[in-house]
């Protein structure tokens, strides 16, 4: 068998559970944007919805609608990338969650054909990081819209939501003010929406006054930590995944393993880690395209397999990526789509 990309759902499992238990009593909305973080969206969201998790962050509506396929109608679909009416219009026909961070959209929403159950609409608030959402200037007149889809029953307030850096306490300090103040002024004008939510995985766990009903959490469902950050053992997470390669050949000095950097691995990470053979670790010297090569051990051949990242190896996702200063995201996503995700657990 050659390389494959192992998905430990029973690890899994235990992330979701470790991440009901921090944010209670509000609930875990699990994001799975960029195929749930490279490990497949089907099988994620599947498991997911068997241990018992009811919200799923989509990011786009395609994403959205296939979850929806996925799982049917019992389970809340969040979107946030809304390209458009078309978008809209095929969000609300799915039972999306809709996320909507600018006046166009409001009124693209306003000028679709009316019919059909009232459109779920998460109202956005820039609360700094000016990314997409309301600025505050102009959240009054964003209310003005969103009441007069109310009231005419094209349209409730199901949510108001905003996007933090996770930076800084002093920065998402000041960003949950602003987001306080949206909420107030939208509940002076008795639009009460049922969820608030703010927070992603960092400031969900460290953080409990920016809970509110509703955590986002993509990374640690996947046991990503964040570089820089606590352990795994401190989190109480560990990765799902794990690149399981097979040995192609062996030499006198070299062991070659099936992997490359076009299957994810940035070349700079040669000589800087070691993978996990049947005799133990082994450093790696050479990153290829599609071959890595590894110190040798005795009893090495052909077909052997080696963990070279991930849960059931020596380093982690975010161990690499501290070493190339980026984040343990950046390396999990950059597993290659041509290795088989294989399940177990
Ligand atoms: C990606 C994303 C999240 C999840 O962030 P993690 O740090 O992976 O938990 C939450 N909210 C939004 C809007 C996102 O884009």
């Amino acid at each position: 068998m050659s390389a494959v990309y192992r998905v430990d759902l029973g690890a899994f499992a235990d992330n979701l559970r470790r991440i009901r238990e921090t944010v209670a009593p509000a609930e875990h909305m699990l994001v799975v944007k960029d195929d749930a973080y490279a490990h497949g969206l089907a099988a994620v969201v599947t498991r997911a919805r068997d241990e018992g998790v009811r919200w799923f962050g989509a990011f786009d509506v395609e994403t959205g609608v296939a979850v929806r396929e996925t799982l049917g109608p019992d389970v809340r679909i969040f979107v946030w990338l809304l390209g458009g009416a078309d978008d809209l219009a095929t969000g609300a026909a799915a039972g999306l969650d809709l996320g909507i961070g600018d006046q166009a959209l409001l009124d693209a929403l306003e000028a679709l054909p009316a019919g059909g159950p009232p459109a779920r609409v998460h109202l956005k608030i820039d609360t700094g990081l000016h990314r997409n959402g309301i600025r505050p200037e102009r959240w009054d007149a964003a209310l003005d819209t969103v009441a007069a889809l109310v009231a005419a029953g094209r349209a409730e307030l199901t949510g108001i939501w905003s996007h933090i850096s996770e930076a800084s306490d002093e920065d998402d300090d000041d960003a949950r003010a602003l987001f306080i103040a949206a909420r107030e002024a939208a509940a002076g004008r008795g639009l009460t929406p049922a969820v608030a939510h703010l927070a992603a995985s960092a400031a969900g766990f460290a953080r409990a006054p920016f809970r509110e009903d509703l955590v986002r959490i993509g990374a640690f469902s996947y046991g990503i930590r964040p570089a820089g950050g606590p352990s795994d053992v401190e989190l109480g997470i560990r990765p799902i995944g794990t690149v399981d390669a097979a040995v192609l050949d062996v030499a006198d000095t070299a062991v070659h393993l099936d992997v490359g950097s076009l299957h994810g691995l940035p070349q700079t990470l040669a000589g800087r880690f070691d993978v996990r053979t049947p005799a133990g670790p082994r450093r790696v010297r050479g990153i290829e395209p599609t071959r890595l090569v590894v110190d040798p051990w005795p009893g090495a051949q052909r077909g052997q397999r080696v963990a070279v990242f991930g849960g059931g190896a020596e380093v982690t996702a975010t161990d690499l990526a501290e070493l190339v200063d980026t984040i343990g995201e950046e390396i999990a996503l950059r597993v290659s789509p041509v290795l088989p995700r294989v399940y177990e657990g």
